[in-house]
């Protein structure tokens, strides 16, 4: 067991272990199981067994929510089975009939939708707002406000939020209910922003990114802090909501890598962004740990680290150019989600779905993920997108 001063990396290796439950080894096992047999009708009657039915815990995923609630220094973990799930959860943890919640307009998609679509049907009040609006966010507290919701940095554009502002909004506000924070955390990971020491009541990640890190699970997990715990846990328990135990597994066999791969994917991301921002084809680099961009301050001040993701706005150029630059990157993938070992590229459009404020980059923009490849080989590549780019561009394509 790791003492309460171990740095995080020793966490990883030490946390969320059973290892004499488990004969010695060192991994706690898969549990496959729903039902669990009690010895007799008293042990049934009296319910407190420690495990009483899959969807409630098992070994395993106790392993996981265990190490990760020690990370993060909550009172406790649930376990969803994606990231998008988590989210769910959290918000249905909070919110009623009748509340107002507040979500940062720069949102991963899917949130928004599960917003717009579910909780406003369900008579819930939706209001995005300015992800750099700080402190002025208490001029849109209602008396009905229940949830501020944040992500820091933003999904695709990459704003830093100003979140001890936001929180001290938050707990600075009087009404009749109690606002609760929750912040999507999947890009920092509590190895670099530990959200409960901020004063946030519920951190979340896509446990499919950086905690699996391999792309082959899809996975989330939401940690709470002493005041909202009780609601994360009665809705996990009334939602049903339990991840297969076989992912809960590469989950804990991913995270105890996490440290090592995160530092990799920071050093390798920054050194590429570096280079992308002295290429004439690059209006701008959107990576908060890189000094000079956007929001590094605020970074540099409440972050520890960074990760593998960020993105860039283009040069002003026409779509196929951007698609001729694309299309010829090799080691970078075309596809969604991040986290895992292998680059990634994604065009995006914020105007297209944006709805508190107007994006200002005034060029195309793409997001990467930097993976494990060598940074030098990945820059051979983009260079070899850019040539395309500009064979387009030159052409008039
Ligand atoms: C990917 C992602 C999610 C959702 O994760 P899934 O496991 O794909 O549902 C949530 N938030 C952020 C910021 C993400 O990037």
């Amino acid at each position: 067991m790791a003492s309460d001063n171990s740095k995080p990396a020793t966490r990883l290796a030490h946390g969320g272990r059973a290892t004499s439950d488990h004969f010695g080894f060192i991994n706690t096992p898969v549990y496959r199981g729903s039902t669990v047999l009690f010895e007799n009708s008293a042990a049934l009657k009296s319910r407190d067994a420690k495990y009483t039915y899959g969807i409630h815990a098992t070994p395993t995923t106790d392993s996981l929510t265990g190490l990760l609630t020690e990370l993060e220094g909550g009172e406790g973990t649930v376990l969803a089975p994606s990231g998008l799930a988590s989210i769910t959860t959290a918000l249905l943890a909070l919110v009623e009939a009748g509340d107002h919640i507040l979500i940062t307009d720069s949102v991963y998609r899917p949130t928004r939708r599960l917003a717009d679509r579910l909780l406003a049907a369900l008579g819930v009040e939706i209001e995005y707002y300015d992800p750099l609006i700080g402190d002025g966010i208490a001029r849109l507290f209602r008396d009905n406000t229940r949830v501020l919701f944040l992500e820091a940095p933003g999904s695709q554009t990459m704003e830093m939020q100003d979140i001890p502002a936001l929180v001290a909004a938050a707990k600075a506000h009087t009404g009749p209910r109690d606002i609760y924070t929750i912040v999507d955390n999947t890009w920092a990971t509590a190895l670099f922003f530990r959200a409960l020491d901020f004063g946030v009541d519920i951190t979340l990640q896509a446990g499919t990114k950086y905690i699996g890190g391999h792309s082959d699970i899809m996975l989330g997990a939401t940690t709470a802090n002493e005041r909202a715990w009780p609601l994360l846990k009665r809705a996990q328990t009334v939602l049903g909501m339990c991840p297969g135990t076989e992912e809960v597994f590469l989950g804990l066999r991913g995270i105890r890598t996490m440290e090592i791969r995160l530092r990799q994917h920071m050093a390798a991301a920054l050194h590429v962004a570096a280079w992308l921002r002295d290429r004439p084809e690059v209006a701008e680099v959107l990576h908060p740990g890189l000094p000079g961009a956007p929001g590094h301050d605020i970074w540099a001040r409440d972050f520890r680290g960074s990760c593998g993701l960020f993105s860039i706005v283009l040069a002003p150029v026409d779509e196929a150019c951007v698609d001729a630059f694309l299309d010829e990157l090799t080691l970078f993938g075309l596809g969604y989600s991040w986290g895992g070992f292998e680059s990634l590229a994604i065009p995006f459009d914020p105007n297209s779905y944006r709805s508190a404020t107007k994006w200002r980059g005034k060029g195309p923009a793409v997001r990467f993920h930097i993976g494990l490849e060598d940074p030098d080989d990945l820059i051979r590549d983009l260079e070899a997108g850019f040539s395309s780019l500009a064979r387009c561009r030159d052409n008039g394509a």
